[in-house]
């Protein structure tokens, strides 16, 4: 089976979706690796490296030549994909739901498109879960972000000129990010506090030494639905969430969101006027802004002030984590590859009734086949 990585072509996109680690484990089952010139430079992996490991290295169209699957981070234009063979695999963050004009053209050309962001949430497929490595990471970063914008210190700090109080770290939504969100603020000396609908967080935000801040009034999410994503709040829950965070949120140096509802917009969590009650020189990092934002005025790929307080609203955070990000990427994919490897006919099979081929399959035949993009 012979496996292009391409270079990503997405206006700032720094990862990679293999590494001279993941390379050397593909060709050792037997694949034959392909990686375009310049894959991995913006992830600080020279193309040297992936010739050791085991790759050739050329341009795309050599490396594209002939390959029966494609790893990429973001989906290529399908364009870019022209020299494929019908049937061959495009694996990646394919976007789905955003990117439908493109899966339909990889349908068109009859690739077969797996969206490694589908990978169910279930116990088998955890190694596979781009959706978890990268929101680690994000979470991490989307911390360092906040405390680079604040122009205070985020530790308590007693010197010998008077005592520095330590900053007050507010975390909305408490997934994969959340979590590592509060881990981190909790390392820099922070005193967090943090919020979720879903009634299973509160331990763990507990666990980790944080302040659990919750709606009583209203029944949030008990125990987690499918997959344990949150849904949709009725009118009721969001008033009373709203009432919640204006009392709280006065009292906040950095708040962190990162409220996701998986196919739909982000909840809208912070309203202009709850960030006016904030004090000036305070910090939100809204890690939903490419999902249309958890925080009023929030601006993609943008820092932007109100009343005093900046809002970060970087795009593709895992992204400003390159190295490691593409470490963890390329090592969930090589996760999938391998699962799914078959020895004696020395490619990948992905078997109809497997739960994880199910659930990442968007294209196959020429047909748009995801029950999750059919319905
Ligand atoms: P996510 O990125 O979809 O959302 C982030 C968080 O925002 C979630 O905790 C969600 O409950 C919360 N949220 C949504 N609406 C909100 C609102 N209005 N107000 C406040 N918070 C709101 O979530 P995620 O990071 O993908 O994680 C969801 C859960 O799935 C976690 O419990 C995680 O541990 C679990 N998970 C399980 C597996 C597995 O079993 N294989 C893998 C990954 C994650």
């Amino acid at each position: 089976m012979k496996i292009a990585v391409l270079k990503e072509a997405t206006e700032g996109e720094r990862r990679v979706a293999a590494t001279p680690e993941t390379v050397k484990k593909l060709v050792a089952l037997g694949a034959t690796l392909n990686v375009e010139a310049g894959a991995g430079a913006s992830a600080s992996i020279p193309d040297q490296d992936y010739e050791a490991a085991g790759a050739a290295v050329g341009p795309r169209e050599a490396m594209l030549a002939g390959a029966d699957a494609v790893l990429a981070v973001q989906g290529p234009e399908p364009e870019a994909l022209a020299g494929l063979a019908p049937g061959a695999l495009v694996v990646g963050a394919l976007d789905p739901f955003r990117q439908r004009a493109r899966i339909d053209a990889y349908a068109a050309a009859g690739l077969e498109a797996l969206a490694m962001e589908f990978v169910p949430r279930i116990t088998r497929a955890q190694s596979m879960d781009i959706l978890s490595s990268q929101s680690n990471l994000a979470g991490y970063k989307a911390v360092l972000d906040a405390a680079a914008e604040y122009g205070r210190a985020l530790p308590m700090m007693m010197t010998a000129a008077g005592t520095i109080p330590a900053a007050r770290v507010f975390i909305m939504g408490v997934g994969v990010a959340g979590l590592q969100a509060i881990a981190t603020a909790r390392r820099l000396g922070a005193i967090v506090s943090a919020t979720d609908v879903r009634a299973a967080t509160k331990e763990q935000i507990e666990s980790l030494g944080a302040k659990a801040i919750f709606v009583e009034k209203v029944a949030g999410i008990e125990g987690e639905g499918s997959g344990g994503y949150a849904t949709e709040m009725s009118d009721e829950y969001k008033a009373a969430q709203a009432e919640l965070v204006s009392s709280h949120i006065a009292r906040q140096d950095i708040v962190i969101t990162t409220a996701l509802i998986p196919g739909r917009p982000a909840p809208r969590l912070i309203s202009d006027a709850q960030l006016a009650t904030m004090r000036p020189g305070s910090v939100i990092v809204d890690l939903a802004v490419e999902q249309g934002g958890n925080v009023e005025g929030a601006m993609p790929g943008a820092i932007v002030e109100r009343h005093g307080v900046r809002i970060v609203g970087h795009r593709n955070v895992p992204s400003r984590l390159a190295a490691d990000a593409s470490a963890l990427y390329a090592r969930n994919l090589y996760n999938f590859l391998s699962a799914f490897w078959d020895k004696e006919a020395n490619r990948v099979i992905l078997p109809d009734d497997d739960e994880i081929v199910q659930g990442v399959r968007l294209t196959r035949g020429g047909q748009v086949v995801s029950e999750r993009l059919k319905g």
